[in-house]
């Protein structure tokens, strides 16, 4: 018979070394196994005996997370802008810091919401449906090349009942080829691979577990943003918006390469809540 407490003795050890938040992973997991949701406090319920069953449940994913696998991918959900949506190894993990693409679209489309949206990369789909719940957008088309993540972004389509307003294409963005929309399209937003192969600095659970085409991108980690952009100036509409992530100390030159292409009229940078650039806004020529 094992108490809560007991098993977070346990492995207590263990998540220190892996994790920079041991208690909230824990939290995270009894949660999850407990069917309780955040307000839970395990501390207040620790010697409650589990069942035989909950017990080995849990004390199977506290051995994952020991082993540093990411607490999304163990609960195979995570949130995004207030959402739940399903994360297995396939996708990337949602970022607090990529919802800030949420909110500068918001603040673009306020009075006038768009009609046509294009999300590249989309991976989970996080970025697609959430704009799908926030604006009363006819058409959203996400563009997606990965055959281990496609299956995970039109699993979170029926998830949020959105299968009527979201096309998925299976394609690299630079190969995704509709004549048809060129010009037409009111807001693209992406969170491209952007990081060097070479990046020293990259957490190693990031590394190990999710998706490198979604991470590593060539070119010091600026090929995919230059082909993307190049893209997104074919589709936009004239006073269209293209809203895209990049990573630490890339600011400078993806300024200076969108600026450099002549499509874009406007080209801002917003900072995240850590007040590292971090969203390129690029509003096109009208
Ligand atoms: N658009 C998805 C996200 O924001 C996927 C991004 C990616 O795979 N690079 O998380």
């Amino acid at each position: 018979m094992k108490t809560i407490r007991d098993i977070w003795v346990e492995f207590k050890d263990q998540f220190q070394k892996v994790s920079l938040s041991p208690e909230s992973d824990f939290k995270w997991l009894v949660e999850n196994v407990l069917e309780e949701n955040h307000s839970f406090h395990w501390t207040l319920h620790s010697e409650l005996i589990l069942s035989p069953l909950k017990a080995e449940v849990l004390s199977t994913f506290c051995r994952r997370r020991a082993e540093g696998e990411p607490i999304a991918y163990i609960l195979g959900e995570w949130d995004f802008y207030g959402r739940r949506f399903i994360v297995e190894p396939g996708v990337l993990i949602p970022r607090p810091e990529t919802e800030l693409i949420i909110e500068i679209a918001k603040k673009k489309f306020k009075d006038n919401h768009p009609q046509w949206i294009l999300d590249f990369g989309s991976g989970s789909g996080c970025l697609a449906l959430t704009l799908a719940y926030e604006f009363s957008t006819e058409k959203m088309i996400a563009i997606e090349k990965s055959p281990q993540a496609i299956p995970i972004l039109e699993k979170n389509k029926k998830l949020h009942g959105l299968t009527d307003r979201l096309d998925v294409f299976a394609s690299d963005v630079v190969d995704f080829h509709c004549t048809d929309l060129w010009g037409k399209i009111d807001l693209i937003v992406a969170n491209p691979p952007y990081i060097d192969f070479l990046d020293q600095e990259i957490a190693q659970d990031v590394k190990k577990y999710e998706p490198k085409e979604a991470l590593f991108s060539e070119e010091r980690g600026f090929a995919a943003i230059h082909s993307w952009a190049v893209v997104a100036g074919k589709y936009l509409r004239p006073g269209g918006f293209y809203l895209f992530e990049f990573g630490k100390g890339q600011a400078q030159e993806v300024f200076d390469f969108v600026t450099s292409m002549g499509v874009f009229d406007k080209v801002e940078i917003e900072k995240d809540l850590n007040g590292i650039d971090r969203v390129a806004i690029c509003k096109k020529s009208d």
